[in-house]
């Protein structure tokens, strides 16, 4: 059970001491993780829903327990922002998801490498260096900027904050692109999506689930769709789980999808996947 392996990895790491880090003794718990090397990057593919190819993956953190076992994100992330410790931990899922990209190379006849989407939560966006650590990870790696896309989660920042402002400024003028994630939940508004200055949408799976069913959530996709264009943002489709959300998304003109149909996340990038590729949705 995942729950219990997080909870022998938090013991683990009160008992080794009592001295806690400034963020406590949960966030002590993912640093001495980090520390051992226990944290893993997985890649879930986002595809052309219309032919199935792989435009760009999305970098996921697990933590790999001793035991064996794989704790999900939902399980030590609270812990990590909260801490403090998402710092040093973003630092290595980009450093480590940026080196795994920079090995990538062209999808079968077209020349498009896929490019790499890293999560980046409020309390980085909030530390005055992050720009730096984007650009380090860039540096150390060979990725160019221009194959690096950083998701934001508008209700997890403050869009008033400086260091945000400077961060998203620093890191735009090196060519990295910014995507909203999980669009159409939160806070999300015209003002704030307006003032955002994104270049990709991802609609959140709560739609996407809903599009093919009849009390539908389809004129909202339909309408984020339309926007996206009148915009000229790219709008991403996420948690695709079925050939039905895959076909209506194609008949509805999205390009790009994401989502265990086409790809479940995993250690290294896949791209042909069984079900998003052999037969086509
Ligand atoms: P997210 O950014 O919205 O990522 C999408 C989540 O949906 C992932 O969960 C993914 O595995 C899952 N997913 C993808 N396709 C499907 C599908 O078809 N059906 C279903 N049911 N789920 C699907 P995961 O990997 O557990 O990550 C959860 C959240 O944790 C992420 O949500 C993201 O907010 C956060 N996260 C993950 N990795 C990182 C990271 O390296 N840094 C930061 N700051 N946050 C991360
Ligand atoms: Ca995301
Ligand atoms: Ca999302
Ligand atoms: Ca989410």
């Amino acid at each position: 059970r995942t729950e219990s392996a997080v909870y022998a990895a938090k013991r683990a790491g009160r008992s080794r001491t009592h001295v806690h880090a400034g963020g406590g003794p949960d966030g002590r718990a993912v640093l001495e993780g980090l520390q051992r090397g226990e944290f893993e990057v997985h890649y879930q593919p986002i595809v052309d829903p219309r032919t199935g190819r792989t435009t760009a993956a999305e970098a996921l953190v697990r933590w790999r327990t001793p035991e064996g076992g794989l704790v999900p994100p939902s399980d030590f992330l609270p812990d990590a922002e909260r801490s403090g410790v998402i710092v040093q931990l973003g630092a290595w899922v980009l450093r480590t998801a940026c080196s795994a990209a920079a090995t990538w190379t062209a999808d079968g006849s077209e020349d498009a490498v896929p490019y790499l989407t890293v999560n980046a939560s409020g309390p980085e966006l909030q530390d005055p260096t992050y720009w730096r650590t984007v650009h380090d990870a860039l540096a150390a790696t060979g990725l160019p900027a221009e194959r690096l896309v950083l998701e934001l989660v508008e209700s997890h920042y403050d869009i008033e904050s400086l260091h945000l402002a400077n961060n998203l400024h620093q890191i735009r003028q090196l060519g990295v692109r910014t995507a909203l994630d999980d669009f159409g939940t939160g806070y999300s508004s015209l003002d704030r999506l307006r003032r955002s200055g994104v270049d990709i949408l991802k609609i959140d799976k709560s739609f996407t689930d809903d599009i093919t069913s009849e009390t539908s959530e389809a004129p909202l996709v339909l309408a984020i769709l339309a926007m996206g264009k009148a915009l000229g943002l790219r709008v991403v489709a996420e948690g695709v789980e079925t050939r039905a959300q895959a076909a209506w998304l194609v008949a509805h003109g999205c390009d790009a999808a994401q989502g265990w149909f086409f790809g479940r996340p995993a250690p290294h990038l896949e791209r042909a996947t069984a079900s998003g590729r052999s037969d086509g949705p």
